[in-house]
């Protein structure tokens, strides 16, 4: 058999996507993919129905999840959740906190871009996300189609990026509570993006990985569409002294990225064999 590609990090409208889970799965197929794991923020809503879909369709699906953890600014920390068990009592409780969180914020957003004159409700908003998490890209995509930003970037830029002036903080995990909980979930954890960290060096991306790795931490995103070359050779590199897994993926969101292509990563495609790891260390458990 000729060598196949997977997608293991994609958003659908169960979070900040604008493909439903089963258009994902449908796009996964015709871009010849064999192999897709949904990560939406903070919810599994999105899961049952890309499992459903890509029975049909006839390609392998593993659920997923992604978790912001607590980390200094100006870096995120995401941490992916591969093979998360839908029925367990501890995903349940956690995606209800980390939404509870977020509906904290959104209303602040909303009161200061109303402050600066920009006009959006919060019924606007929680209509454009259509489910229970609700996040930024969907208010930058109504900022854009207002007309008060000319793409979802400037809206980023302009009003809802760290450090801009309509930006709010959500409650968060400390990185030991993301990986314990996605590891009681039945998950394996992930570190995404490691470029997002923003680490001044070597010396400090290696300490970071290696307190993940003291806490849990299975594998390292080293494919992604904010990875150059350099941060594949970086992820690569931690991946084999940490003795991780190592995934990859798109970050496809549908139009709410729409520089990114679901099954590519910066021109990336990733290998199979990633999946078929993943998979059978998920099993292992
Ligand atoms: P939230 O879940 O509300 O914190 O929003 C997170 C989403 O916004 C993720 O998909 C991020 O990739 C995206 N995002 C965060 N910062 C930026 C930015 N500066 N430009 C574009 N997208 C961003
Ligand atoms: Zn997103
Ligand atoms: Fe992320
Ligand atoms: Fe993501």
């Amino acid at each position: 058999m000729s060598e196949t590609f997977v997608d293991l990090h994609c958003h659908s409208t169960a979070s900040d996507g604008t493909l439903s889970p089963t258009e994902v799965v449908q796009l996964a197929t015709r871009s010849g993919l064999s192999a897709i794991a949904l990560t939406d923020h903070d919810t599994i809503a999105g899961v049952a129905e890309a499992a459903a879909e890509a029975r049909v369709v006839a390609i392998d699906f593993l659920p997923g999840i992604e978790i912001s953890a607590e980390y200094p600014h100006p870096g995120t920390m995401h941490i992916l959740g591969y093979g998360v068990d839908p029925d367990s009592a501890t995903l349940k409780s956690l995606t209800n906190t980390l939404i509870a969180g977020r509906d904290n914020r959104n209303p602040r957003i909303i009161a200061k871009l109303n402050e600066l004159g920009v006009k959006i409700t919060m019924d606007e908003v929680e209509k454009e996300a259509g489910g229970q998490v609700v996040g930024r890209p969907h208010i930058a995509a109504i900022l854009h189609r207002k007309g008060y930003v000319s793409s979802i970037k400037e809206a980023f830029n302009k009003y809802l990026a760290q450090g801009a002036p309509a930006y709010f903080d959500k409650e968060r995990l400390t990185p030991r509570q993301a990986l314990e909980m996605i590891r009681q979930s039945g998950g394996l954890p992930v570190l995404a993006h490691a470029i997002q960290l923003r680490t001044d060096n070597d010396g400090q991306l290696d300490r970071v990985v290696k307190d993940l790795v003291d806490l849990g931490l299975a594998g390292i995103e080293v494919f992604h569409s904010d990875h150059n070359p350099e941060w594949i050779d970086k992820c690569e590199k931690l991946a084999k002294k940490y003795n991780l897994l190592k995934t990859g993926g798109s970050d496809f969101h549908g139009t709410n990225k729409a520089h990114i292509t679901l099954g590519t990563a910066r021109g990336h495609r990733v290998p199979r064999a990633y999946y078929d790891e993943l998979v059978a260390s998920v099993s292992r458990r």
